[in-house]
């Protein structure tokens, strides 16, 4: 249910100010519903691939607030079930995320500004054959100092490793942005990259597409691109019918010690 944080005035110079009661505001709302929320502000996009800058998502956009949810740490150690109970987890925080996402451009809203919620998932645009989300989610919470982008290309979260799912709002509000965070990879660590069953990483840069053949699985798929007029459509379908797809591996998380609760600590990040 859509609720105002606050009373306003309507006189405030809605996105010429920064607003740092909102962002307070926005803070303590996610506090019981995100395990993190970070802000950064639009100027920080420049390098943003064309099509896929935030001010083609909101008119005339000042801030990305990106949101996170965790997935259980048990989930990618499970002995038989990893692929079964992460894939579930995944999609279970996808929806979460798409509504807080929903319920955040509108408490923004409901404040005066214009909001625009991004999905966790879907929808994605095809890029070269390959589905790019409409904002780079992963990009934009390195941007909004929630993390960092490690040698496997997968978002990490200090505490919570690669186990992070995102969502994103992108507001004319101008809130104060969080600074961005400078941690990395241990120089020697290519645990990731030797456990890739694809060699997705072999040639030095990561091939998504192999990556993706490899890795996502639909009932849909064989059926609806087995010609060219459905491959010609691919991203409709994805949108549509292909959502809630099955992910076939998870390796190069598993192995990872970032995302072991105890080596994370002993690894050299700045915190
Ligand atoms: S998900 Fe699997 S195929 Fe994709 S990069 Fe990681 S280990 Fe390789
Ligand atoms: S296994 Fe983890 S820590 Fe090691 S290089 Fe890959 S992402 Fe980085």
């Amino acid at each position: 249910m859509r609720c105002a944080l606050r009373t306003t005035s309507a006189s405030r110079l809605r996105g010429f100010v920064t607003d740092f009661s909102l962002k307070k505001q926005i803070v303590k709302w996610a506090k019981e519903k995100a395990d993190a929320v970070r802000f950064a502000g639009v100027d920080r996009f420049a390098g943003a691939p064309a099509n896929h800058h935030p001010s083609l998502i909101c008119e005339k956009a000042q801030t990305v607030i990106v949101l996170g949810r965790a997935i259980p740490r048990g989930a990618f150690r499970s002995p038989e079930y990893c692929l079964y109970v992460s894939q579930r987890s995944y999609h279970t925080q996808y929806s979460r995320l798409d509504e807080l996402a929903l319920d955040l451009a509108n408490i923004i809203e409901s404040e005066g500004y214009i909001a625009v919620p991004v999905p966790s998932y879907a929808p994605v645009v095809y890029c070269a054959e390959e589905p790019w989300g409409i904002l780079s989610l992963k990009h934009a919470a390195v941007l909004a100092g929630m993390g960092s982008l490690a040698r496997n290309q997968l978002f990490y979260h200090l505490q919570y490793g690669s186990r992070l799912r995102l969502s994103a709002v992108v507001t004319n509000a101008k809130l104060p942005e969080d600074p961005i965070l400078e941690d990395k990879c241990p120089e020697t660590c290519n645990a990731c990259l030797a456990a890739c069953p694809t060699g997705a990483f072999d040639s030095g840069s990561f091939d998504k597409a192999a990556c993706l053949r490899y890795t996502i699985r639909h009932a849909i798929y064989p059926l609806a691109l087995c010609d060219e007029k459905g491959r010609k459509n691919i991203e409709t379908i994805f949108n549509t019918a292909g959502y809630n797809a099955w992910i076939k591996c998870y390796e190069c998380q598993k192995v990872c010690p970032r995302n072991d609760s105890k080596t994370a600590q002993d690894l050299p990040i700045r915190r």
